[in-house]
């Protein structure tokens, strides 16, 4: 097997002898100074980096180049993203599955997890309570399981999730996250009309992969490393990815991830839409101390900043996983995303206490989505319920283009304060409300084109009039 980016098989296109080489590559010129300065200089163009400039990059042991980094990061961020960060929930629809992944509870040897699968009018009521709290865009989760919870099923949720409209609120974006699917059925979701189509590789070590899905189709390496390929085959523009950190080495890991990247670019004219850093959790019966490969947080933030460098027009996502003060830090670093008041439990968001008996993972921020509103306009933050994009077509390339013109300031930005003047206007605390508004009254001026600036100004008081969905 030879490394090749354009390749459409996985062995090729994620090449182990080619990690080896970078991982060993990064290692041997972790104090290479001037090259690690050189990198650094083609990073500030804002171009991006390969895998093995990126791996040099996250092995770089001297504090000062670190700082650069971080420092880097966080500008090419503030660049292409704003100040933004855009919220989403997770809904978990069924936890039926029969893979053995070793990490997930949902493993289907696990008999004492309550398996559970939402009927439709389970769905309905899980969205009205998620509209409630203010959700606009959900992730929606299963496991894998084709008797329960074929594509059909995945479609009459999606479909359910759209129609509901409970007084001001509605679900704009449903994103997806369910297992590896055939082309037809990746054409089915893009019909449905669903926003990005995620799927973690978990680990791009495929050795190890095949040890930690020992049984059930997902124990296939390669069907399941090159289904963006099928979504995209499928008509889906947007994917997302992600590496699960803590199974395998992260710098192995950090390698497949780049170049993943750099083969849907190759391949397909356009990168992942996305990039998840989840970190494996502890859940009913999973020890995460098992499989020895964690990540110190320090490690972690810096994985995030090398790869807002690498791939500065790729949004990155990081899910209640993580405790909030890790979320604090690398928010900062290059986080586009994250979500907010999750419960990964199925049913869920309609009980009264967060439910442990079926959910996938422990949360680690539990906090409300008021509070993390408020607490992400305190940190100097606009939260953001926008899902413009896609409905207005900007998917792929094409919203590769608008971030790369910049002119995502004209639009994301007044876009991010409508819908948060929504959020204040119908579901907000009378805290979360005061600062929302002066956090509006000084950001409008921070729309380039006066006559945006205008129109904000008007569908602002349009809102409070009851008025719902302005976009640009
Ligand atoms: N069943 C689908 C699949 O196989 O891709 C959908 C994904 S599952 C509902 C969502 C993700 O949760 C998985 O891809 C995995 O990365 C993550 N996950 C599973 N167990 C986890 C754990 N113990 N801690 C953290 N994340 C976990």
């Amino acid at each position: 097997m030879k490394y090749d980016v354009r390749s459409m098989k996985a062995e090729e296109f994620i090449n182990d002898e080619e990690i080896r080489e970078t991982v060993k590559y990064a290692e041997d010129h972790k104090d290479d100074t001037e090259l690690i300065d050189s990198i650094l200089e083609k990073a500030k163009e804002r171009k991006g980096l390969s895998h093995r400039e990126a791996s040099v990059l996250l092995a770089c042991t001297d504090k000062d180049k670190a700082d650069e980094i971080y420092d880097l990061a966080e500008q090419i961020k503030k660049d292409f993203y704003g100040n933004r960060i855009v919220l989403f929930a997770p809904l978990y629809l069924s936890n039926y599955c029969v893979n053995g992944c070793l990490y997930c509870p949902y493993h289907l040897k696990n008999k004492h997890i309550v398996r559970k699968k939402l009927t439709q009018e389970e769905v309905a009521k899980e969205v009205i309570a998620l509209q409630d709290m203010g959700h606009k865009r959900l992730a929606i989760e299963s496991g894998e399981d084709p008797v329960n919870n074929p594509i059909e099923y995945i479609l009459d949720c999606i479909n359910t999730i759209y129609s509901i409209k409970h007084k001001n609120g509605a679900i704009r974006r449903v994103n997806v996250n369910i297992a590896a699917t055939t082309v037809e059925n990746y054409r089915k979701l893009h019909d449905a009309g669903i926003g990005t189509y995620i799927l973690f590789q978990e680990t791009y070590n495929k050795k190890n992969y095949e040890i930690l899905h020992p049984t059930g189709p997902k124990h296939d390496y390669d069907y399941h490393t090159e289904a963006m390929d099928r979504a995209m085959e499928g008509g889906i523009d947007d994917v997302g990815v992600g590496v699960l950190f803590g199974l395998d080495n992260y710098a192995y890991e950090f390698a497949g991830l780049l170049m993943h990247a750099e083969h849907l670019e190759a391949v397909h004219g356009v990168g992942p839409h996305t990039i998840s850093v989840p970190r494996v959790k502890h859940a009913d019966d999973i020890d995460p101390s098992k499989f020895d490969n964690s990540l110190s947080d320090d490690m972690f933030c810096k994985i995030a900043a090398c790869i807002r460098i690498a791939v500065p027009y790729t949004g990155m996502i990081i899910s209640t996983r993580e405790t909030a003060a890790v979320r604090e830090k690398i928010i900062r670093l290059g986080v586009s995303q994250i979500s907010g008041a999750s419960r990964t439990s199925v049913g869920g968001y309609t009980e009264a206490e967060r439910p442990h008996d079926t959910e996938q993972f422990d949360v680690s921020d539990d906090r409300t989505l008021d509070e993390v509103v408020n607490w992400l306009m305190t940190a100097g933050y606009i939260p953001s319920f926008c899902t413009a994009c896609y409905r207005e077509g900007r998917t792929g390339d094409r919203f590769m283009s608008l971030c790369k013109s910049g002119q995502i300031q004209n639009c994301c930005h007044p876009n991010a304060l409508m819908t948060l003047k929504e959020f204040l206007t119908d579901y907000a605390s009378e805290g979360t409300k005061r600062l929302g508004d002066e956090v509006i009254e000084r950001e409008i001026h921070n729309i380039p084109k006066e006559s945006v600036q205008q129109i904000v100004r008007e569908r602002l008081v349009k809102i409070v009039n009851g008025e719902r969905d302005f976009r640009f």
